[in-house]
This record gives C-alpha cells, structure tokens and sequence, in this order.
C-alpha cells in the first residue's frame, strides 16, 4: 500500500491534524533551540512551563472557561475521572448518573464500587439497547452532589442535543468524545473530563475542568486523585505527560486557527451531514440510531446482515479505510469524523459505499 491515501475513522486515539503533526517534527529534536526535544525538558523548566501555561491558555479561550473553573492536565484516562468524580465530589452523598451506554456504565460501575457513596441512574436508555439518549427527570433532589452525563456516546453514536440543568446540583459530564466539538456552555457544567486521543492530542493525558466551589475541602485519601491538590500544584503535583501537553498545545493552536470551536463545529457539521444523508438515501446501509439522539462526532451504520457488514469492512479496509469496524459490542460499521478527520475522507467513503451498494444488489 505504499503512497496509497490512509483515512483513520478511528473512536481513538485518533487521526491528528497533519501540520500538528508537521510542527512536531520539525522540533522533534531540538526544541526552539534548546538541542533537547519537548520529551527531554525538565517538566519545571521555563521552556515547558511556557508549553503548559499556553495550553491552559489556550483551552480557556477556545472553550470561554470562565476563571472560576481550574483547569487540570491529568492521567489516567477518562476511566480514572470514573472514580476521580465520585471520590471528590460525592463523599457521603447520592450521586446521579444517566445511563447511556457503555461508557455511562463504567462510570456507574466505579462509582458503586465505591464506600461511603449512594448511587442512582436517573434515566437510561439500555432497554432500547442505547440507539437514543433517554427522556430525563425535570427535578432531581437538590441534595445529590451532581448528574453525570456522557454527552456523546462513542460506541453507541448518541449525543444529547441540549443539555439538562438541575438548579444547583452540578452537571457533570464525560466529554471524551466531542470535546472542541460543540457549542456547549462550560458554564452549564460543574465538572467536565475527557481522554484526550480524540479531540485534543496522544493518549495519556486527561482534562478536566472543575468549578472552584467543587473543589473537595477534605483530603482524597490518595494525592493524585485529590483534584483540590491537583489544582493547587497547577497540574505539576508529579511529573505530567510532558509530550501529550506539548501535542495538545499544537491542537489547540490549529484549532484556532480553524476559527475556533464554532469553525471547527461547522466543518464537524458538514461532514456528518453528508455521511447521514448518504445512509438515508442508500437501500443497503442504515443508522441504527434514532434522529433526534444522532452524534455529530461517532456514526455508526450497518446493513442488517452481518456478513455483508464484514465483507464492506474487508473491503474497505483494502481501500485505505482505516478503523471502520464497529465497536465489538455492537458490530457493523462506525466512521468517527473527529475534528481533524477531513472531508475528502468522508466523501472517499461514501464513494465507496455507492459502488459497494451497487455491486451488492442495493
Ligand atoms: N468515555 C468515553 C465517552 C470514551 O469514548 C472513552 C474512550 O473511548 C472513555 C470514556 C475511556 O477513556 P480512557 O480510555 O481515556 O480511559
């Protein structure tokens, strides 16, 4: 396959931005003159201080975080944020969790497995195996500490298309996988997390964006877990993912220079737009995913027989379409258009999917 054009529908890590990618080489080995590369600096150097506080800056500007949100450069994926949230912001309390599919479940699982903390799905969707996000209570008790929500489920293909508000029980949110990918309020949020390798750079790093006010008092009984010690140290309470915030650093710029998140939400439009309405149109392939819950970011689709759905992926894969198997628990076929998949990709792929539709009696 030598020089044949790749497109990555990987649910992540995830394609990058090309001149992020370009940037990164060129200073791979001597960062702005320093004859070390970005791995090789001190995390408390002024030339990656530098790198972190234009990060911070940057993710501030992009999202409009008002000042009263920390912003923390974390570990351990958004799976370590399951038990992160809980552990310091519902001790001795209920917490509240909408149960949209399975990375909603993980975070339920953790948050049970914890003492000291009741847990309660408000509303879920599994019963119509997750193909839409779940009508929500207009009230919840005002005692619970907060409501946690995925906003866009990456295997699933749902996203909410408003988010809920509960007075002053704090929405918490997973947004893993349309971080930078819609017009969201930070203000309409107490805490939001997400892995980084979709929307934001490599594997490794985690972001999360918590309201000062919710900021645990007491001590978490481990100190990286403990988000009041994390954002006193500014991220630097142990040595950070040096690289993955340098990465991240170079996205945010590209993202901006994209015009920001609203440029970038119009283009992340526009692609998902014509892979629906190609799936609408085609006699072979079909959303399973009802309209209203649909995600902007993960589409699955399928033919109904599961053998046609491998053979469309064998082929695919043949045609330089990377990554478009379905997620195991679900099967058939999912593109993910993050923020740096370009649009030829998606054209490419619908291209393939009329002459597969063809040659297969669509
Ligand atoms: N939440 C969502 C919505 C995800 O899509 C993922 C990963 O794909 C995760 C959580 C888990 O993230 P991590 O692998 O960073 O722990």
């Amino acid at each position: 396959r030598i020089c044949m054009t790749i497109y990555n529908f990987s649910a992540g890590p995830a394609v990058l931005p090309k001149p992020v990618l370009e940037i990164a080489q060129s200073e791979m080995l001597d960062y702005k003159g320093s004859g070390m590369s970005v791995m090789e600096l001190s995390h408390r150097s002024s030339l990656f201080e530098a790198i972190i506080q234009d990060a911070e800056s940057l993710l501030r500007e992009l999202m409009a975080i008002p000042d009263n949100y920390k912003v923390l450069f974390l570990q351990g994926g958004a799976s370590l944020q399951f038990s992160m949230v809980p552990l310091n912001l519902a001790q001795g309390k209920k917490a509240l969790y909408v149960n949209t599919g399975s990375w909603s479940k993980k975070a339920i699982s953790a948050a049970k497995a914890l003492e000291n903390i009741e847990v309660e799905v408000i509303a879920s969707s599994e019963e119509q195996n997750f193909t839409s996000i779940p009508e929500l209570p207009e009230t919840v008790d005002q005692k619970a500490a907060y409501v946690h929500i995925t906003t866009n489920n990456t295997i699933e293909g749902t996203a909410y298309a408003k988010i809920p508000s509960y007075g002053d029980v704090p929405v918490v949110a997973d947004m893993s996988s349309n971080i930078l990918a819609n017009d969201y309020k930070v203000e309409d949020f107490g805490v939001i997390y997400a892995g980084a390798q979709k929307n934001i750079g490599p594997a490794g790093l985690t972001v999360a964006i918590v309201r000062e006010d919710l900021l645990n008092q007491e001590a978490v009984f481990a100190p990286m877990l403990d988000y009041a010690l994390q954002a006193k140290n500014n991220s630097l309470y142990n040595t950070p993912p040096t690289y993955a915030i340098y990465i991240a650093k170079l996205v945010f710029e590209w993202v901006k220079e994209q015009g920001g998140v609203a440029g970038i939400t119009a283009k992340d439009r526009e692609k998902a737009q014509l892979l629906y309405d190609a799936i609408e149109k085609s006699n072979l392939f079909k959303s399973p995913v009802e309209k209203a819950s649909r995600s902007l970011t993960n589409i699955p689709f399928v033919t109904g027989d599961e053998a046609l759905d491998k053979a469309f992926n064998q082929a695919a894969l043949v045609e330089g379409f990377e990554n478009l198997t379905g997620h195991r628990s679900v099967g058939g076929m999912r593109a993910s258009l993050y923020n740096a998949f370009p649009l030829e990709g998606v054209e490419a792929l619908i291209a393939f999917m009329e002459k597969f539709e063809q040659e297969n009696g669509g």
